[in-house]
């Protein structure tokens, strides 16, 4: 039985690979007249195209962006889900979720790349942005600068499709723990260790390896897994997470379960097994809950009736009472940070990026959101 999301679990997606191709190569390869050197050809072919083709399914990057997005659709406001689904047009909000991670290897959105995350030092309780802040180049003032570009309608349409779409990716990965954690193992892909008898590393772990074992679990899939989250959803959690919408008291969370798994990694023969998933999964689980219904709480607010005007509320706010009592799998640390520079950014030529990129590669999928930013961002992160 595998241990992987079904394509039924996945339809209603509109990218999700479709089996038209290999049904057509069966049927060809079934015709009489098709000869022997062709025939090879395109075996050759098939082996090459269908392992590229393949991992692509399994990024936690997608599947925990797309559960989180359904999630918050459920704890959106009516008119504000109608206002959503019309500045995305005909991109779901599954896809919009992960269209951050679609772009990646198009140039002109390198500056997108430091935005995914945000780094601290080893010894670090909490987020202090004017030490951490990297002239605003990380997920904390990237959440409120697109949340405000979002928020005010006087911007052109296309650049608040564009920051929806980035507000919807940046709230997710700011849940995830390892996005708010250290530079010097790029967020744990440098700590390599075999997840359920695979070779892997720490960060890997908990964006992919994790929520497949619990998939492995989950008949249906994302979409399953996505609804069995929004309905088991407490009201005391919900209270608990819609008490602060300020992003850097979620990345505190965050922080706050990294030095947990941190502290508790996992050494030796098995690393990360069956007994390492029974105690972190439920904190994966509120994460991706916490998430999503805070992003629903974020979009109901910059988006609902009354809030015209763009925010003047930064990612730097020092308002306690911005801070939550606890925090979704760890108690916030308290808010002491200073005001930091948003975002800067170099817009692509086309900004009708949405268009451009809908028809996205499989094969520019699978990878890990952090090994991305490994890879990409600017030397000050080496990652
Ligand atoms: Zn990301």
């Amino acid at each position: 039985m595998s241990g992987f999301p079904t394509r039924d679990a996945t339809s209603g997606t509109a990218e999700f690979g479709r089996p038209g191709s290999p049904r057509g190569y069966a049927a060809s390869m079934r015709r009489p007249c098709l000869r022997a050197p062709f025939r090879i050809a395109r075996v050759l072919i098939l082996l090459l195209v269908v392992p590229l083709a393949g991992p692509r399914a399994f990024a936690w990057g997608n599947e925990g962006h797309r559960i989180i997005g359904t999630i918050a659709t459920s704890s959106m406001d009516e008119a504000v889900l109608k206002e959503v689904r019309d500045l995305l047009g005909e991109m779901t909000i599954a896809d919009a979720c992960v269209w951050a991670d679609e772009i990646r290897s198009d140039r002109r959105y390198d500056w997108v790349k430091p935005l995914h995350y945000i780094n601290v030092p080893r010894n670090a309780e909490r987020i202090l942005l004017e030490r951490d802040g990297e002239d605003g180049q990380q997920i904390v003032s990237a959440i409120v600068k697109y949340r405000d570009v979002l928020k005010d309608r006087s911007k052109p349409r296309e650049e608040r499709v564009e920051a929806l779409k980035l507000v919807m990716h940046f709230v997710g990965d700011v849940h995830q723990p390892l996005h708010v954690s250290y530079k010097d193992d790029l967020g744990g892909n440098r700590l390599a260790l075999t997840a359920f008898g695979r070779k892997s590393n720490l960060h890997r772990a908990w964006d992919t390896d994790l929520i497949q074992r619990r998939l492995k679990d989950t008949k249906g899939g994302w979409a399953t897994m996505s609804a069995d989250l929004r309905e088991t959803i407490k009201p005391d959690q919900r209270r608990q997470w819609s008490a602060s919408l300020e992003p850097i008291a979620w990345a505190n969370e965050s922080l706050a379960t990294t030095r947990r798994i941190y502290a508790a990694l996992p050494k030796g023969p098995g690393d990360i097994d069956d007994a390492y998933y029974r105690e972190w999964m439920p904190t994966v689980n509120e994460r991706l809950q916490a998430a999503g219904v805070r992003l629903a709480l974020m979009l109901n607010e910059a988006l609902g009736p009354g809030t015209k005007k763009s925010s003047s509320k930064g990612a730097d706010s020092s308002d306690p009472a911005a801070v939550p009592e606890g925090g979704a799998g760890a108690p916030a640390a308290p808010s002491d940070a200073t005001p930091a520079p948003a975002p800067s950014r170099a817009p692509p030529a086309d900004s009708g990026s949405s268009r451009r990129n809908r028809g996205h590669s499989p094969r520019r999928r699978h990878r890990g959101c952090r090994s991305r930013h490994a890879r990409t961002a600017r030397p000050s992160h080496s990652r």
